[in-house]
């Protein structure tokens, strides 16, 4: 490959996290978001070096890499047993660990959104990586379907053991309660990736078919869905002046989003003596 070719496909093995950056540009101006993000994308790279790691011995016992094998001609329930049990399983605790430790570190673990955007974060760059890693293997045909299925099923998997890790967390119960609806969020992205890779590998589907698009389209919106239950949850502590990022409108709502034009509600002081300050 030509270098100036190989510079074009690096920029394209970009485009998930980019497309996801410009998809949520809406919420960059909350800066704990923007961090959570970013240390995300971060995580993703520790996390995605332990699942290697991890892979290891398990490729050295089946005598070949993973990918091969559940494409292989084994029995199906060898197939849908390494699916969940390994590839699901490891990768999605992976993942939920790194997108735990980074929104921990900026300490927005009890911040819905913030907790939303670093197992984004998380997922967009360990797929990145994969997809970096297939590529190297198996080159560019196999990479081009990848890069929009791959991304797309580990962002929505991310998204949704984030969705119900949020949903724990913002509810005040003990700290063994939350602990296990942690872990169910993990074992449903387990569940959810291992059937995935299972239908896809058994059934042999073509990268580029209507099978994978409708998925690609649930995928998208089951994200969608995670974002808003996030959302829902996300309510500041305490009512304050807060002011519109795109319009400047002031509100005493405890709202993240303005009203009137849609744009993210940047600060929010609880004085409320600071009003008149603010308007001069
Ligand atoms: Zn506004």
């Amino acid at each position: 490959m030509l270098q100036s070719e190989s510079a074009v496909f690096s920029l394209i093995l970009l485009l998930p996290p980019l497309f996801f950056y410009l998809l949520f540009k809406q919420n960059w101006v909350d800066r704990e978001l923007r961090i959570s993000f970013f240390t995300g994308l971060i995580w993703g790279t520790i996390a995605i070096l332990f699942t290697r790691l991890l892979y290891v011995p398990v490729e050295m016992f089946l005598e070949t890499d993973l990918r091969s094998f559940v494409a292989g001609p084994g029995p199906w329930w060898m197939t849908l047993l390494v699916s969940i049990g390994i590839i699901g399983f490891v990768e999605e605790s992976m993942k939920a660990a790194g997108g735990l430790m980074a929104s921990y570190q900026v300490s927005s673990s009890r911040r819905p959104a913030g907790l939303f955007m670093s197992f984004a974060g998380c997922a967009l760059s360990f797929s990145l990586l994969e997809n970096v890693q297939y590529y190297m293997m198996f080159g560019v045909s196999v990479i081009i379907p990848r890069i929009i299925i791959s991304s797309t099923a580990h962002l929505f998997f991310a998204c949704l053991c984030a969705a119900m890790t949020t949903v724990a967390l913002s509810r005040n119960k003990s700290d063994s309660v939350v602990s296990v609806r942690i872990l169910s969020g993990i074992f449903m992205a387990t569940l959810a990736h291992g059937l995935f890779d299972f239908f896809v590998f058994h059934f042999d589907v073509q990268a580029v078919s209507g099978v994978i698009a409708t998925f690609v389209a649930l995928f998208l919106l089951g994200i969608y869905e995670a974002w808003i239950i996030v959302l829902k949850v996300d309510i500041p502590a305490e009512t304050g002046l807060s002011a519109c990022s795109g319009c400047g409108a002031f509100s005493i709502d405890r709202v993240r989003f303005c009203g009137f034009c849609g744009s993210r509600v940047i600060y929010t002081r609880t004085d409320l003596s600071c009003k008149i300050s603010s308007e001069n």
